[in-house]
């Protein structure tokens, strides 16, 4: 049976970087406002995540990697009425310290418990077993430490890329939440050099800033539309999209989310790149944070958890109504 775990454990935890995004989620889920990522050779070393969320009881921490356990659903009715939590599967802790080297240090927010102020507690697991669990010293809040990640699953440790295309991916993770949560302050490390951190205390463009740099943070033009969108799927457009002379030859920086979510669509792609017509140049991409809502019912997210991509019901109308909120928005500008 650990085999099939591990099995398993690879259709979700494909990468460092799509372990990177489950504790991410846990940390935002625990209503964190900051949280730090310092990884380890694009994180194949290691992935360390601290927050200073709700933090956990030892109760919490022996119950949160078993599977199948979550504290975020508590009856079929949440599943139904569509959850709101970001992570709700309660798989990701268990299936990723089923392949890899887990220790959880966990202090619970003084308020969650009665009486006496709560102590912190480390959680050692490793390939799927709790090795000890002890009390320990340590801030309020939770840190993930993941080391050596498939380290019991040579095939998939194989599949591994360069610790650049690694950490490439982890940036791009890291990017994405930190854009979309400009509330809380996100940082970044690599090999112990700091790559970005938001301060958690700014708006959209504050957060483009620390994440992009001055340059593009100054090409930025607002989007916002929700009135003026044509009959469609759509129930809002809002964010930022760059001039179209601050532009990449990458497709990197067109971070797009729909109800909060990252994801990549074709739809909302084609209609960013209709609105800029030639003004790109050919195989450039412009800088876009686009957050796109609709009605839950319009929108297929729930694929595989390992993919972004998302298909609307009308394709064809998504696009036409970023095309058009896209080009109003350079419109104003005379572009
Ligand atoms: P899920 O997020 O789907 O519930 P996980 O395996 O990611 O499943 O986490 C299991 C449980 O562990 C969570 O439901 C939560 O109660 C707890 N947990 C995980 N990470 C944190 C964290 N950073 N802070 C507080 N609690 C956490
Ligand atoms: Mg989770």
């Amino acid at each position: 049976e650990n085999t099939v775990a591990r099995i398993a454990a690879g259709e979700v935890v494909e990468r460092p970087a799509s372990a990177v995004k489950e504790l991410l989620e846990n940390s935002l889920d625990a209503g964190a406002t900051r949280v730090e990522v310092a990884v380890e050779a694009g994180g194949t070393d290691s992935i360390r995540v601290t927050d200073d969320g709700h933090g956990m009881t030892e109760a919490d921490l022996r119950a949160a990697v078993r599977q199948h356990t979550t504290s975020k659903i508590t009856d079929l009715e949440d599943l139904e009425s569509g959850v709101e939590t970001l992570g709700f599967r309660g798989e990701a802790l268990h299936t990723i310290g089923s392949v890899s080297k887990l220790t959880i240090r966990s202090r619970p927010r003084a308020d969650r418990v009665d009486g006496e102020p709560p102590t912190g507690t480390e959680l050692v697991y490793e390939g799927g077993e709790v090795l000890s669990v002890k009390p320990t010293g340590c801030p309020e809040g939770t840190t993930v430490e993941v080391t050596d990640l498939f380290y019991n699953t040579p095939a998939r440790r194989k599949f591994l890329k360069t610790t650049a295309t690694e950490f490439a991916h982890v940036n791009r993770i890291v990017t994405r939440y930190a854009l979309a949560n400009p509330d809380v302050a996100v940082s970044l490390s690599h090999d112990g050099r700091e790559v970005f951190a938001t301060t958690g205390q700014g708006d959209l463009l504050a957060a483009i800033l620390a994440v992009y740099g001055r340059d593009v943070a100054q090409s930025m033009i607002a989007v916002d539309a929700d009135e003026d969108l044509p009959v469609g799927p759509l129930e809002a457009i809002s964010g930022t999209v760059s001039h179209p002379e601050t532009n990449r030859s990458s497709r990197e920086y067109l971070a797009t989310y729909v109800n909060g979510r990252a994801v990549t669509s074709s739809a909302i792609r084609e209609g960013i790149m209709d609105a800029y017509g030639g003004q790109l140049g050919g195989n450039r991409y412009p800088f876009v944070v686009l957050f796109l809502e609709v009605p839950g019912d319009a929108v297929d997210v729930n694929v595989h958890p390992r993919k972004r991509e998302v298909r609307f019901d009308d394709d064809d109308a998504v696009r036409r109504a970023v095309q058009s909120a896209v080009e109003d928005a350079l419109l104003e500008h005379g572009l």
